[in-house]
């Protein structure tokens, strides 16, 4: 157990290898850069999230094959990269 306790139900948390769990909320603790804790989003919202941009960017792939024209190909790639940074951002979470 730590000496902090939990931002939303002020139970002490635990830690779980280099995660801070509160037992009671079910969910994990992150520390912003400013010191102030807060509790990281649901798994499994997470994770649907994931699955949400891992659609969109097979659609996006599918549509890049097809497409012809520069400007729309333009940005459906800009599009793809925005979606691969968004993935890679949800998995630093
Ligand atoms: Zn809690």
């Amino acid at each position: 157990m730590l000496a902090q306790s939990c931002p939303e139900c002020g139970s002490p948390l635990m830690k779980v290898g280099d995660d801070i769990y509160c037992a009671t909320c079910n969910r994990r603790v992150v520390y912003a850069k400013e010191g102030t804790a807060s509790v990281a989003e649901d798994s499994t919202e997470l994770a649907e999230l994931r699955r949400t941009l891992t659609d969109k960017l097979r659609t996006v792939n599918s549509q890049l094959e097809q497409e012809t024209d520069i400007e729309v190909l333009t940005k459906l790639t800009n599009l793809m990269v925005l979606l691969l940074r968004a993935l890679r951002e949800l998995s630093k979470i």
